[in-house]
């Protein structure tokens, strides 16, 4: 009862007591080796488990039926379930088969990695949590062989809402337009080049609308910055109640949108009468802050494939088509023409030939006097001025001022016009080296100087160059 094994009697055998206190000093060591190493077991396996039940990810363990046999604390949590509900169930009630997935449940990754002894990894993947709410997760399973049997495997995972929810919002940064919600620029030309390939594929027509708001520039000025913005948050959604579900619509930037139709039989008709349509709907004035706004578009449409075949030229040619809209007094559209390609380059070859006229000293002033009929003496001169380009010749100025106030080269020709005509006048009324001669002098302003404002110190700055009398100057 107290634990006794062995006897041995008195008189006892030297050699007997010797032998026999060996043995028992060998099996008292045994049994203490076998002690530590059991400890050793014990302390690995709490080891594991504290491993397991603090990891970061969610564990699960599954038996050769792939039923929970386990499952850590964040399992648990992440599946919104308690641990007893979990263990004895299939894994089958936790992974959650995608709407658009049609495969089985025996040939879904897990269970086809499973069959194969494999190990799979899912980046993303649905699990059920209890209540039925789906959760986001990736996922690893690792199957488990063991003496060359299938031994069930272990399945670890993380939620990965956030990180879908970022990879969301960063695909809404790239591909729409945070004010109106539409597609960007990129998002469009991408979305026309992949439409062309299957227009060309099924020989589709397309008619492409480039739009821009007329005058919107006045709304940000007049009204304010922000007045400008929910024009243009109005300006698309009125665009998009014109659309059929096919097209497709981009704000490609400040007040530009672009268009991509889908076109039938009457093409040009089709084109033509959402282009019609469009412009009736910016009929109606934009009410912002209490105030009534009248903002019409300008429209070019560029046809595929007759007008270009690739999205880009598309593009180019259904801008310079709205350009002639803008040209031909904004609210109408255009369909390009070849011929308006013509007259886009030689406008843009102006364009650039004027940037170039001031310094290479082709413009210049002609006087057209002004006579006194009782008196028939000059007593005024309007200064005009000319162009003379050094390939086409004279450029008339009805030609090349609109040029210079769209392009803003009007500030510094205005400039030159008014210093030069001052200089002149100046030089006429010398009465030692001119001809004494005190007339007014007219020079035009265009309404963009004096809207760009500082026109007071430039005239200021050239009556203190030429030493004019300001009474001179004449409207
Ligand atoms: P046009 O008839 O020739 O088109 O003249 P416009 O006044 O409409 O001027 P334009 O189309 O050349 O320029 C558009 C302006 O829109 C330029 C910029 O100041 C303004 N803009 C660009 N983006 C925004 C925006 O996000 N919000 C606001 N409020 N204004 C913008
Ligand atoms: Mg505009």
């Amino acid at each position: 009862q107290s634990g006794g094994i062995d006897f041995i009697a008195k008189p006892y055998n030297e050699k007997i007591l010797v032998a026999k206190t060996k043995i028992f000093l060998h099996l008292y060591q045994e049994r203490l080796r076998t002690c530590e190493a059991l400890i050793e077991v014990e302390t690995a396996r709490k080891r594991s488990e504290l491993l397991v039940h603090n990891a970061g990810e969610g564990i699960i363990g599954l038996d050769n039926e792939l039923i929970i046999h386990s499952a850590n604390s964040v399992a648990c949590a992440l599946l919104l379930s308690k641990k007893s509900d979990l263990i004895g169930s299939s894994i089958r009630t936790v992974i959650c088969q995608k709407e658009d997935d049609d495969k089985t449940w025996e040939e879904s990754p897990l269970v086809r990695a499973y069959s194969e002894s494999q190990n799979v990894h899912m980046e993303d993947a649905l699990f059920h949590r209890s209540f039925g709410q789906p959760l986001s997760v990736e996922y690893t399973f690792a199957s488990i062989v063991s003496n060359n049997t299938l031994d069930g495997g272990v399945l670890l995972f993380q939620d990965i809402s956030e990180r879908k929810e970022t990879a969301g919002k960063l695909i809404q940064l790239a591909q729409f337009d945070q004010l109106t919600g539409l597609y960007n620029r990129m998002m469009f030309h991408s979305l026309l080049d992949q439409i062309l390939t299957g227009a060309n594929r099924y020989s589709t027509e397309i008619a492409l609308h480039f739009l821009d708001l007329d005058n919107f520039k006045d709304v940000n000025d007049t009204l304010g910055h922000d007045a400008g913005d929910i024009v243009i948050q109005e300006a698309a959604r009125r665009l998009k109640h014109c659309l059929r579900d096919s097209d497709i619509i981009a704000r490609l930037g400040g007040d530009e949108f672009g268009i991509i139709q889908r076109l039938d039989e009457q093409r040009q008709v089709s084109g033509a009468y959402l282009a019609e349509r469009i412009i009736e709907t910016f009929q109606v004035p934009f009410t912002i802050n209490n105030t009534d706004a009248f903002i019409g578009c300008s429209i070019g449409i560029a046809l595929y494939p007759e007008h270009a075949k690739t999205g880009a030229d598309l593009i180019k040619d259904a801008d310079t088509a709205m350009y002639k809209s803008k040209q031909s007094g904004r609210n109408q559209f255009h369909f390009f023409s070849n011929e308006m390609q013509d007259q886009m380059m030689q406008h843009m070859e102006l364009v650039t030939s004027l940037k170039h006229a001031l310094e290479n000293k082709e413009i210049f002033l002609v006087y057209q006097p002004q006579i006194d009929l009782d008196t028939k003496s000059v007593v005024g001169v309007e200064a005009l001025m000319r162009w003379l380009h050094p390939k086409r010749g004279l450029v008339g100025p009805d030609v090349f001022i609109p040029i210079a106030e769209q392009s803003g080269l009007i500030n510094a020709l205005g400039e030159w016009c008014l210093l030069e005509a001052c200089n002149q006048a100046k030089k006429w009324s010398d009465k030692e080296t001119g001809l004494a001669l005190e007339v007014y002098l007219s020079v035009n302003v265009s309404t963009n100087q004096l809207a760009h404002g500082g026109f007071s110190k430039v005239l200021k700055r050239v009556l203190d160059v030429t030493q004019v009398d300001p009474k001179i100057l004449r409207s």
